[in-house]
């Protein structure tokens, strides 16, 4: 790292100036290269990576480009490092920096808004109305590492203050890495959809999110939690994570499963995080009247529908993108009073030199593989063999 004024370091934690770093070459393609060691501006801290958990959006950032938006267009080959599920240890703060000390251990969100637009000013910095303008002269101050800034396929990264959250010593590395994915499912359930304790809740899509969304729900009080989707396996880690009922759809109607589970009448709320083409039309199904429609995944292809039922009941729906309104806060405040173990969602962990096999887990799903995490001094294992 170079040396900057007022940038503080500490010899407890000695920053060499470069580090091993993952860039993104042709679509599918990741080399391991060095890189210099960034230096903490105003608002930021030097974050030593110690986990990273691969996403899904990861394997579409490498494999097809979007979203991430590199220099206004696509992630190839512009030198740019993919990840943005880390957590690790504060290791340099920039000048002025007092809200965080040397040494503690912190896990990340992705987006850091501009802070001067009118959404950023809501609290909805993850629609920031400036965007992926970060470079040049269009520099607006937007960061969402991973995704229009270098993320945490790396030994360092520099993060605004606002994207950190204190972690406790008892949370694992593994466990604070899942912060900013129960953070999206708390966003979507307390800022859009208002859920309070003793109303119903469909989740429909049994993914990380999905999972963590089963989690967030019952810890919030939601009576019952019905879980939805196509494999078994990970249908009873919902189970594990707090759902009341589940219906595996190849062997039921989804609709008319959930009206049957609760009582005839549908659900309060649905948290939508299949995108299966016929999600949306079922959700507005599964709800009563007056219930609400948080869509937290997208079909890859457009879809219609069905309009005139949503008007005629009073249905509402919300799309949200990732984990606005310091939702990972609250997330990470049920992990730590272990209302609920998210690490039931982690399976595999491999060195950060490993990325392409983890990679390849994550993608194939291999051994069942749901949240795979790479760590700079890992040790491969297979946390569902050794259970
Ligand atoms: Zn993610
Ligand atoms: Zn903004």
């Amino acid at each position: 790292m170079r040396a900057a004024p007022g940038v503080r370091t500490s010899p407890d934690f000695p920053i060499p100036d470069t580090m091993k770093a993952w860039v993104l070459g042709d679509p599918g393609q990741v080399a391991l290269t060095d890189k210099p060691v960034p230096t903490p501006k105003r608002a930021e801290v030097l974050v030593r990576i110690d986990a990273v958990a691969i996403c899904a959006t990861d394997l579409e950032i490498i494999w097809h480009g979007p979203p991430a938006s590199i220099q206004g267009g696509f992630a190839f080959n512009k030198n740019f490092t993919p990840g943005h599920e880390y957590m690790g240890t504060v290791v340099a703060l920039g000048p002025g920096v007092d809200e965080y000390r040397i040494g503690q251990r912190v896990t990340v969100e992705i987006h850091a808004g501009c802070g001067q637009c009118k959404r950023c000013r809501e609290g909805m910095y993850t629609a920031c109305h400036n965007y992926g303008l970060n470079y040049g002269e269009v520099d607006k101050g937007h960061r969402a590492n991973g995704f229009t800034t270098d993320g945490g396929f790396c030994e360092y990264q520099v993060n605004n203050i606002n994207t950190l959250v204190a972690i406790p010593d008892a949370m694992s590395d593994e466990e604070a890495t899942l912060v900013v994915t129960a953070g999206t499912a708390m966003y979507g359930l307390t800022e859009l959809g208002g859920l309070v304790a003793g109303e119903s809740v469909v989740v429909t899509g049994p993914g990380p999110i999905g999972l963590l969304g089963v989690a967030v729900a019952k810890a919030m009080g939601a009576q019952p939690v019905i879980l939805t989707g196509t494999r078994d396996n990970r249908l009873k880690t919902g189970l594990e994570l707090g759902a009341d009922h589940v219906v595996n759809v190849r062997n039921e109607d989804a609709v008319e499963a959930v009206r049957r589970l609760n009582g005839g009448k549908g659900v309060d709320y649905v948290l939508e995080c299949s995108g299966a083409p016929n999600a949306v039309n079922e959700a507005i199904r599964m709800v009563n009247r007056g219930g609400k429609v948080c869509l937290a995944a997208f079909p890859h292809e457009q879809v219609p529908v069905d309009i005139a039922h949503i008007v005629r009941n009073n249905i509402y729906l919300y799309g949200i993108r990732g984990e606005g309104k310091s939702a990972t806060h609250r997330a990470e405040a049920f992990m730590s009073q272990k209302r609920f173990d998210a690490t039931k969602i982690h399976t595999h962990t491999f060195a950060l030199e490993d990325l392409p096999t983890a990679l390849r887990y994550a993608r194939e799903r291999i051994e069942d593989a749901i949240k795979v995490v790479v760590k700079a001094k890992g040790v491969a294992t297979r946390k569902m063999a050794a259970e």
